[in-house]
């Protein structure tokens, strides 16, 4: 399990990701990518190999944003790889990171496929977002209630950051087995796998409990369960297993 770092600011916080990432790289990991939330469009980065080089790509991109996740690797699933580096996305619209495992992405991955669903990596992570946008497609649930809705038919070890490319103030963090720390300052928030590169920018620190969800949205946050109930309304084709 390796590092994610992400921030909801008032500024721009392509750099203080990566930092973040520097932070975290004695963990050691395999690649590093990020997703920055622009007005209409989503920046998004990876590299093989050291934080530096995503450093460098960030450079010569200078993407401007106050949204964005970011994430160092570990390969479980998939050998490490550009294309299997995180973010993952579904249909270019909801991007995540992920520490951690999904057990039964082989099962859901195959009922998507069977739906039409293409995947673009040999993650199980990938599996989750194209879940979450599965529930998210249909038009039914809200992006919340889609996140809580494919976690819902997970079974592993996660700590995620979800983005929704229509949702520009909106991000999503959710944990159960992976730690996951949620830093606050003002109106600004960010979301760790520990403390390490979010503490200097924190006035105070919340570590998230085991199935629970933060919503971020604008200058306001709230702590929810993953448990709590979707019943997907009628129109909604489910997943079950
Ligand atoms: N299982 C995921 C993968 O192989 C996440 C690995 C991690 O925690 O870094 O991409």
């Amino acid at each position: 399990m390796c590092g994610i770092i992400a921030a909801a600011s008032n500024r721009n916080v392509g750099e203080l990701l990566v930092e973040g990432l520097h932070k975290m790289e004695y963990r050691g990991y395999d690649s590093a990518g990020l997703a920055l939330h622009q007005e209409n469009n989503i920046t998004h980065l990876k590299a093989l190999g050291k934080v530096s080089l995503l450093e460098e790509k960030l450079k010569s991109e200078n993407p401007s944003s106050t949204l964005g996740i970011a994430h160092t690797r570990w390969a479980t699933h998939g050998e490490p790889s550009e294309k299997n580096a995180h973010p993952h996305k579904s249909n270019e619209r909801i991007y995540i990171v992920h520490n951690g495992i999904i057990e039964n992405y082989a099962s859901i991955k195959q009922i998507l496929i069977e739906k039409g669903y293409t995947f673009q990596s040999e993650t199980d992570t990938e599996v989750l977002v194209q879940l979450i946008g599965y529930f998210f497609n249909q038009g039914k649930l809200n992006f919340e209630q889609s996140v809580r809705a494919a976690l819902q038919r997970v079974e592993g070890a996660y700590g995620i950051v979800v983005l929704n490319k229509k949702e520009p103030d909106v991000m999503i963090a959710a944990r159960k087995g992976s730690p996951l720390v949620l830093g606050i300052k003002d109106k600004e928030f960010f979301v760790g796998s520990d403390i390490s590169p979010i503490i200097n920018h924190t006035q105070q620190i919340i570590y998230l409990e085991d199935n629970q969800m933060a919503i971020i949205e604008g200058d306001d946050y709230k702590i929810t369960s993953i448990d709590e109930d979707v019943s997907l309304p009628k129109k909604v084709e489910k997943i079950d297993f």
